[in-house]
C-alpha cells in the first residue's frame, strides 16, 4: 500500500485529486453504463469515504444518470477534457472514484467483480474473487476482501 495521501487526476491535468485514505475496496464493475463510459470491457472502482476524497484543483462537468433502479447518480467529468472521473451514488457518505485515473494503480488491486452478468462473453472472472451477477446490494464482502489484501504482507 502507498502512502496516503495519494493523487489522480484527468488526462488533461485540469482537475486533480487527492485520497487522503486508503479506499474501502477496488472492484471491477461490468455492467453496461460502464462499458458505455469506459468505452472498456469493465471499468474499475475504488469506493471512498467522502471525508478521505478532496477535490484540489480543476472545474467539474457532472452528468445526472437515472439507473434502472429509478436512482439518480452524478457522475463527474473534468469540464475541459470530459475524462470520467468520480461518481456520487444514491447512498450518502462514499464516492466511487474511477480508479484508472489514480496517478499510480500498481496498488489498487481489484478484489471482485460486480454485474457480471452483463460482462463480456471473453472476460475471464476469477473465481477466488469477491463476484456478484448484478449490484453488490452488500458490500461487506468487498471491503472485507480489500481489507485482507491490502493487511497481508504487515
Ligand atoms: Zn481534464
Ligand atoms: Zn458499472
Amino acid at each position: 500500500m502507498p502512502d496516503f495521501p495519494v493523487e489522480g487526476g484527468c488526462q488533461c491535468g485540469a482537475v486533480r485529486y487527492r485520497l487522503k485514505a486508503s479506499p474501502l475496496s477496488v472492484y471491477n464493475c461490468h455492467c453496461k453504463d460502464c462499458q458505455r463510459f469506459s468505452g472498456a470491457g469493465w471499468s474499475m472502482s475504488a469506493i471512498v469515504r467522502d471525508g478521505d476524497f478532496e477535490l484540489l484543483s480543476g472545474k467539474v462537468d457532472q452528468y445526472r444518470r437515472t439507473a434502472d433502479s429509478g436512482n439518480v447518480i452524478v457522475m463527474n467529468f473534468c469540464a475541459n477534457c470530459h475524462g470520467w472521473l468520480w461518481n456520487d451514488p444514491p447512498a450518502a457518505g462514499f464516492k466511487v472514484v474511477r480508479a484508472g485515473t489514480l496517478d499510480d494503480i500498481d496498488w489498487a488491486e481489484p478484489v471482485g467483480n460486480i454485474w457480471t452478468d452483463s460482462k463480456a462473453a471473453w472476460a475471464k472472472i476469477d473465481p477466488a474473487l469477491v463476484n456478484f451477477p448484478g449490484q453488490a446490494v452488500d458490500r461487506q464482502p468487498l471491503f472485507d476482501a480489500w481489507t485482507a489484501l491490502t493487511h497481508k504482507d504487515t
